[in-house]
């Protein structure tokens, strides 16, 4: 069986990694790995693959800095190239990028299979190009892989149970990927407290909002005053600061590689952040976290208390750092019990 995976950023070749390392175990799959070049990372270097143990990716079509159509579009045509020399059997794509949904479109307009990974996915606000690419990858996949059962509710109510697609609830491949992570994560150089809040802030919604960006940044440095901030500032993020001479009183460090930042989770206290990733991260390292932003994909921490959403409003982040009641039973199953790479592959080969 032959399996071309379409990948288009540095999260998700680590999610994908986990799948990967899984299928290596089978001698009658090859996986061919396409990076789409959609997120240009300097920090990809074979450097980072090796340290990762992640399969180097065997094409790259190097398209980036182009606007949604423009890259959509060339990656749609580029993929199809690969697609009719490679003849897979299977495309599997990862999560809601512009990758993911020009890797399930080129493979379904040639009828190969489509497996989608963490799909079922909504934050229910169609200003956000990822719900676009979730929505559409879903509907043309066939095979759905859910992280969750609210995912799979998701897809229920859409009325996925009268279409021709298979769902499997598999658990979340980054629970995997915690769990093999966890032993190989490096320690920080910078100077950290014995308690510290670790926080990411990069993505649109808050950083091209200036008034959102200001209300945030006036909260962090507010709770900076009592406890360390550290912060890995994405190079977006950065520059908005600089251009509107935001001055942030955290502890700023260079964005770090994934090894360094599963050792900054393991050590922090809180977990303030935007990013869907680190959510999920810091309840699989039993950490409290409070998301800065209105929605969440992934309610059930929300719904459990391991997280709470604060949005950008200054008065609110303050205010749940200080008083809220978060919940400490970690125990509770909620994405798996670390076999989702297990579960695909199986399903793949039936
Ligand atoms: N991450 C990292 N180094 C950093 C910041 C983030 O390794 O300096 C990791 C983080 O732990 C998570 C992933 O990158 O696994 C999340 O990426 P991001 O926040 O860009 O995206 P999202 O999860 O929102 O798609």
């Amino acid at each position: 069986m032959k399996i071309v995976t379409i990948l288009g950023a540095r999260p998700q070749f680590i999610k994908a990694g986990t799948v990967s390392r899984e299928i290596e175990k089978y001698n009658e799959i090859e996986e061919i790995i396409v990076h789409t070049g959609q997120h240009y990372d300097a920090n990809m270097s074979d450097i980072f693959f090796d340290e990762m143990k992640i399969p180097k990716p065997h094409y790259n079509l190097d398209i980036n800095g182009l606007g949604h159509g423009a890259m959509t579009g060339q990656m749609l045509e580029k993929i199809e190239e690969v697609l009719e020399k490679e003849k897979p059997d299977w495309v599997m794509v990862y999560g809601d990028t512009n990758s993911t949904l020009a890797g399930a479109l080129a493979a379904s307009k040639l009828h190969i299979k489509v497996a989608h990974i963490e799909a079922g996915l909504r934050s229910f606000n169609m200003k956000m190009p990822e719900e676009i690419n979730r929505i559409l990858t879903d509907r043309i996949s066939t095979i759905l892989f859910c992280p969750t059962q609210s995912a799979v509710d998701n897809l229920n109510s859409e009325g996925y149970n009268n279409l021709d697609i298979s769902i499997v609830q598999n658990g979340d491949v980054m629970q995997d990927g915690a769990i093999f992570y966890k032993d190989l994560a490096v320690a920080s150089n910078i100077e950290l407290n014995n308690k510290y809040i670790l926080s990411t802030i990069h993505r649109a919604e808050n950083t091209d909002d200036i008034e959102r960006l200001i209300a945030i940044v006036s909260a962090l440095n507010e709770i900076a005053k009592e406890i360390q901030i550290v912060l890995p500032l994405h190079p977006r993020t950065k520059a908005i600061l600089e251009k509107n001479d935001l001055e942030v009183n955290c502890t700023i460090i260079d964005p770090v590689g994934y090894l360094e930042m599963v050792g900054l989770i393991k050590n922090a206290k809180l977990i303030m952040t935007d990013s869907g990733g680190l959510q999920k991260e810091a309840f699989f390292f039993e950490k409290p976290c409070i998301t800065l932003r209105d929605e969440t994909e992934w309610i059930e921490l929300v719904e459990n208390r391991f997280n709470v959403l604060a949005g950008a409003s200054r008065e609110k982040i303050i205010d749940l750092y200080k008083h809220f009641d978060f919940n400490d039973e970690f125990s509770m199953n909620l994405y798996g019990a670390g076999t989702a790479s297990k579960i695909i592959v199986k399903e793949l080969l039936k």
